[in-house]
């Protein structure tokens, strides 16, 4: 009821947006005709005086009218291309704040040029977040000349660069990259010996492209540098066989129920009574478990832990489905929802390298994380955020309370003519494939191009083995073939091509009616006019109106994908700026979304009702169930974020100390001040623990600091000293005591080897105590975080308890961090240890 509320809300307010973004287009549009009387010169110098306003006060909203106008003039004249007035609508939006929910082919790059130029302005720096580095490097190519026309420095922050090469795309006005690389490059930061070594400014506007994608796909996993462990490759290896025999034996006599139960929704699996059983028998046979041992001892349960992780690989883990092996024979996880590769991700705890086992291929050594974070927090340290998609209103409640971002619909600029055709759904998968293949069939006869689009690299495979069987010439895209993806898309829009494409492979690339026309634009221009260019135009024409009378691209999805927003993707690559266009979903009753959420017995049911195989039902019936089932699959996955967050909440308060710290070390030349006020904490700390220790005469107390203090600080109180510190006020004399010998040494030590020297020395021993004692936190935080759900049994609230454990973790961990640091300084101030 309440988000249902919320959302009417939002929806009110962006009303109230889209119309103050209105007003703006008709000022910018009033001021065309003076700006087209400028020279290039004079157009240039606009960024100077822009740029000397904002020094002078004024705000970007103050001068958005003129400096939109000057980016749309400069693009005339580069590009020849005019900014639509939705396009200026769109830039508008996205300067406040927001995301524009823009539609495939509307011009989402020349759009971005509005906020991005506007945003430059200031000299903090511009983000502009892609998906991948492919179309970084593109979208630089493309914009890169408008910008430079107008002044602005443009950088590419590629993955693969040296940090040199960072620092300077960094420092340029604007620069592009990708979500993971931004990220990367925040948590590195924070992870530098040297404040030279820094490549990120403040953060300060990021505008993401394929925001739904980059804010809701993939902030389900976080990003994560981590450093290798142990190698437990011999052990994965074994268990691996184990229970490789095992499932086997299962599979044959289908008794999985019998031994385990599934959740095929949280990808887990739980032992029965007897698959314990089991599993003790044959880790006993193999000697792995010794006689007369217990799988639940301490020594053990690694075992148990281990066969688990390897029976999740085999049963819920499925290759081309979930991973892929890449060429170099590695695991590479899919995204469930982009059909993509996530190059450098890895599963957590284990079970990537239960997968490696079980596939055969080298088994990486198990990490421990040294420096974590969500894109949530990430992309929230941005002063300001906003981003562009073809689908985000069904996301936008999510977009209001995870990043405080308003979605706001940008109408199209031409009408849209797609025509989006029911759902039809049969009783079986071969029924439906044999149906999508007649469709093809159908559809290249009349010269019209095909996109069919799969949930799967698996499903995506069927379908063109079938295609191959009967002869129809085909393109394959998807995760496997990253690199050829703009090419296969592009040529995607040619008379009768069939491409089938996992969901969103191909994403960010227009798919153009009779096929790519780069070329044709280039004559458009009048740069290149030679007879075979002309050849080439006249050909593109041809085969673009052939598409056209044939009723332009038509869209086969083959399943239904869990999210909405994902199967709007799909459709959407077609009827761009007015094209003619269609789409249509084939379902079966086999389908994993059908087969978790359509009533039991549906099946039978309708086979009663006289339903034979090759028929099809088409009835608004189906398509509330299936939108209920992704309505209640799009809202678990809003908890598992949202509960990611949530936690993630937690350490980010204490990531943000201890960056801060970090960062005031690296800044700070003179840290003595610091220092002093942490060993007199740290004295405190350890006399008041010392006496607390129940002792009955002053004597063996103070005999009992002295040898502490000798062996854990290398510090020696004279006795003569400490005979005569009166009894009373005890603890405080004593404190004062310890802390002037520290203070005159450290003074005496600075004075011999040099204040820079010791400056040196004194910051590098303590960022490597901050460094290390962070990381052990975080492993800790893990460990706390995966057993926390075991207090819902105590009646306990596991957020509540996680928040309550973390911050005592976080205290004790800062106590020891100090503890250690004036130890390890101590040692080099009275003993030159260090
Ligand atoms: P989107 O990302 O919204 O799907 P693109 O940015 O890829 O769209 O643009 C689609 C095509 O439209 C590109 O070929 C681009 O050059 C062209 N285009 C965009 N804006 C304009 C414009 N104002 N005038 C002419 N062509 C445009």
């Amino acid at each position: 009821m309440l988000i249902h509320w919320c959302k009417k809300k939002i929806i009110s307010s962006n009303k109230y947006i889209l119309e103050k973004a209105k007003k703006q287009v008709k000022k910018i549009n009033s001021m065309e005709s003076v700006l087209e009387k400028l020279s290039d010169i004079q157009l240039i110098k606009q960024t100077e005086k822009f740029k000397l306003l904002i020094k002078n006060g004024n705000s970007l909203e103050s001068i958005l009218p003129e400096a939109f106008a000057t980016v749309r003039e400069a693009s005339k004249r580069v590009f020849g291309m005019r900014h639509f007035d939705v396009q200026l609508l769109g830039g508008i939006i996205l300067h406040y704040n927001c995301i524009a929910e823009m539609k495939t082919g509307e011009g989402k790059t020349l759009t971005s040029t509005l906020p991005v130029y506007l945003n430059s302005l200031s000299g903090k720096g511009v983000h502009v977040v892609t998906m991948n580095d492919y179309l970084s490097a593109r979208d630089v190519k493309t914009n890169k000349p408008l910008f430079e026309f107008l002044g602005l420095t443009v950088g590419l922050n590629l993955s693969n660069i040296s940090s040199n090469s960072k620092r300077k795309a960094y420092f340029s006005d604007i620069t592009y990259g990708t979500n993971n690389e931004f990220g990367f490059d925040y948590l590195r930061d924070n992870m530098v010996l040297s404040k030279k070594n820094f490549v990120q400014r403040k953060l300060n506007y990021a505008l993401i492209d394929e925001v739904d994608s980059i804010l809701i796909d993939e902030a389900r996993t976080p990003l994560v540098i981590s450093g290798d462990i142990e190698n437990k490759s011999d052990l994965y290896l074994k268990i691996n066989n184990i229970i490789f025999d095992l499932v086997q034996k299962i599979k044959k006599k289908c008794k999985k129920k019998y031994y385990f139960v599934i959740d095929e929704k949280q990808k887990q699996i739980y032992l029965t009574e007897k698959g314990l059983n089991i599993i003790e028998k044959l880790l006993l046979d193999k000697k792995l478990l010794k006689k007369n041992e217990s799988l639940y001892s301490l020594n053990n349960i690694i075992l148990l832990y281990h066969s688990i992780l390897s029976l999740r690989a085999h049963i819920l883990f499925f290759k081309n489905i979930d991973y892929i092996i890449s060429e170099k024979k590695e695991i590479l996880i899919i995204d469930e929802h982009t059909g993509r590769s996530m190059v450098g991700r890895k599963w957590s705890d284990g079970l990537h390298q239960a997968i490696e086992a079980k596939e055969r291929v080298k088994i990486h050594n198990e990490s421990q994380t040294l420096a974590t974070t969500t894109f949530q927090n990430y992309f929230r340290l941005y002063s300001k955020l906003s981003g562009m998609t073809g689908t985000a209103v069904t996301e936008s409640f999510e977009f209001k309370s995870i990043y405080n971002l308003d979605t706001v619909k940008i109408p199209t600029n031409k009408p849209m003519i797609r025509k989006d055709l029911t759902d039809l759904v049969y009783l079986t998968e071969k029924d439906k494939i044999a149906a999508i293949i007649q469709d093809i069939q159908y559809r290249i006869k009349k010269k019209q191009p095909v996109l069919v689009g799969t949930i799967s690299i698996a499903n995506s495979e069927i379908i063109s083995q079938k295609l191959s069987s009967i002869g129809i010439k085909h393109n394959v895209l998807n995760a496997k073939f990253h690199s050829q993806e703009a090419k296969i898309i592009s040529d995607a829009g040619k008379p009768g091509s069939v491409t089938i494409a996992t969901n969103m492979a191909g994403r960010g690339t227009d798919i153009v009616l009779g096929g790519s026309f780069s070329k044709y634009k280039s004559i458009q221009n009048n740069c290149n006019t030679d007879l075979n260019s002309l050849y080439l135009k006249k050909k593109w024409e041809k085969n673009n109106n052939l598409v056209i009378s044939s009723g332009g691209l038509h869209i086969i999805g083959t399943e239904r994908h869990e999210s909405r927003r994902i199967d709007n993707q799909l459709r959407g690559r077609s009827g761009r700026q007015g094209d003619p266009g269609s789409s249509r979903f084939y379902l079966s009753l086999d389908d994993s979304l059908m087969r978790i959420f359509a009533p039991n017995g549906i099946k039978n049911i309708l086979k009663k009702f006289g339903m034979k195989n090759k028929d099809s039902i088409e009835h608004p019936w189906v398509n509330n169930v299936i939108e209920n089932a992704q309505r209640s699959v799009e809202n678990r996955n809003f908890e598992i974020r949202k509960q990611l967050l949530e936690y993630d909440d937690v350490i980010d308060k204490q990531r943000f100390v201890i960056y801060q710290q970090r960062k005031f070390l690296l800044y700070n030349k003179n840290i003595s001040y610091v220092i002093k006020n942490i060993a007199k904490d740290v004295f405190e700390y350890n006399i008041k623990k010392y006496t607390n220790k129940k002792y009955n005469k002053n004597y063996n107390i103070i005999r009992y600091i002295q040898r502490r203090f000798e062996i854990d600080f290398n510090i020696k109180i004279n006795i003569v000293y400490v005979n005569s510190v009166n009894k009373k006020n005890f603890e405080k004399k004593i404190i004062d005591l310890i802390y002037n010998i520290f203070i005159k040494s450290y003074c005496i030590k600075k004075r011999k080897i040099g204040k820079k020297f010791m400056e040196k020395i004194e910051k590098s021993i303590m960022i490597n105590k901050l460094d290390f004692f962070w990381r052990d936190h975080l492993d800790s935080m893990d460990y706390l975080r995966q057993g926390i759900h075991l207090r819902c049994y105590a009646q306990k609230n596991p957020k509540q308890e996680y928040q309550n454990e973390s911050f005592k973790m976080f205290i004790s961990m800062i106590t020891c961090l100090k503890n250690e640091f004036i130890k390890k300084l101590c040692f080099f101030i009275f003993k030159n240890e260090y």
